[in-house]
């Protein structure tokens, strides 16, 4: 492994609406390259990583620490950031990869944060971040901390072939147990699933069950994206190697789609798979709305609430209007309980939108979402 420091000139991604996914306002990258180096990781597209090999070369942002407090002083800000979940790794770099141990990066960033009092989001797939149980004990005793880890299945052996250098599924699990066991929330981003391998009912339903067994919050399920170019390449070199005979099947569902997609078709099947064995285990799909309530503002929740509506909709096969409802909220930026009266003159917001609206203004939750997530 090669090590590069480096001085960043600028860290914290804004985002210009909360992530439904993640319930971000807020991203960064402490490292650049990762070697965990999984195998289908997205991170190593030409697009996001052009110096040296991505599980190889590895860029260390020094500097991060310094720009993050710069960011966050009020004292040096005109506006002050809003409140709202700061993302810590997922992406393209583990912010707790092995190089974390010794420069103690992430470690830095979430004192910080601690210090100006922001919830965090963190996503790996490392038991490193036991090391900082501590600083997630405090954030959490004044935000309500997540803990996600990610996995393309909960099999060990399989997790060899894909997740080379990181730990085992079981041994993630068990680090969960011990997260939660401190009363911190956890996620399972059963994402990429690996088609034809972990993307079974099989496969997946021994996921969620896994999950639902050591009490794991919610999981945010998603498909493999193969973009052209070296990523696709890396990942069917391993698949050529492991499971010859699914080449043709990736060929058939995968057909140079620009953002690496699979086919409508595919995504549809494993989806439903999905949706049918969470209602089996009734887990929650998408982030609870009870966990980051309060650590969000008024607008956010809206908006988050209808991408949850939005979601929850189209995995049942039905037409939805709350996407587009939620990305027009995104574009205001008063509060909008200050605009009620006229929110059904926004784009996209009809009568029934209006009423699931109104109803997040007047009494903090959504009747039709609950609904949505017990049937
Ligand atoms: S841990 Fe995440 S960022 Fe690192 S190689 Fe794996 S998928 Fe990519």
């Amino acid at each position: 492994m090669n090590i590069t420091e480096i001085n960043a000139k600028s860290l914290l991604r804004k985002h210009k609406r909360i992530d439904s996914w993640f319930a971000a306002r807020y991203g960064m990258n402490l490292y650049r390259g990762c070697s965990h180096n999984c195998v289908y990781c997205d991170g190593r597209d030409e697009r996001y990583f052009i110096d040296g090999e991505f599980g190889k070369d590895i860029m260390v942002k020094r500097n991060a620490p310094e720009l993050l407090r710069n960011e966050l002083n009020p004292a040096r800000k005109r506006i002050p950031i809003k409140k709202g979940y700061f993302m810590i790794g997922g992406g393209v770099s583990d912010s707790y990869q092995p190089i974390e141990e010794k420069y103690k990066i992430t470690k830095s960033v979430l004192e910080i944060i601690n210090s100006y009092n922001y919830p965090v989001h963190i996503l790996t797939k490392s038991t490193l971040v036991l090391r900082d149980l501590d600083l997630l004990k405090e954030n959490n005793e004044n935000n309500k901390t997540i803990v996600s880890f990610s996995f393309s299945s909960v099999d060990d052996d399989t997790s060899k072939i894909f997740e080379p250098n990181v730990a085992a599924p079981s041994e993630k699990l068990e680090v969960i147990k011990k997260i939660k066991s401190k009363g911190i929330t956890c996620g399972m981003y059963l994402m990429p699933v690996i088609p034809f391998v972990t993307d079974t009912k099989e496969m997946i339903t021994a996921s969620v069950k896994k999950a639902k067994e050591i009490g794991i919050d919610f999981i945010i399920f998603g498909g493999l994206t193969l973009k052209t170019g070296i990523q696709k390449n890396y990942f069917l070199n391993i698949l050529n190697k492991f499971y010859p005979h699914l080449l043709c099947e990736y060929d058939m569902i995968y057909q140079n789609d620009k953002w690496g997609n699979a086919s409508d078709e595919y995504y549809h099947s494993i989806n439903q798979i999905f949706f049918s064995v969470a209602s089996e285990y009734k887990m929650k799909i998408r982030i609870p709305i009870e966990i980051i309530d309060g650590y969000i503002d008024e607008n956010d929740k809206v908006i988050f609430i209808l991408d949850c509506i939005d979601y929850y909709t189209k995995i049942r096969n039905k037409k939805s209007p709350f996407g587009y409802a939620a990305y027009s909220l995104s574009k205001i930026n008063e509060p909008l309980s200050s605009i009620r009266k006229n929110i059904d003159k926004i784009n996209g917001v009809g009568a029934l939108t209006k009423k699931i609206i109104c109803e997040i203004i007047d009494t903090g939750k959504s009747t039709y979402l609950e609904k949505l997530q017990i049937n």
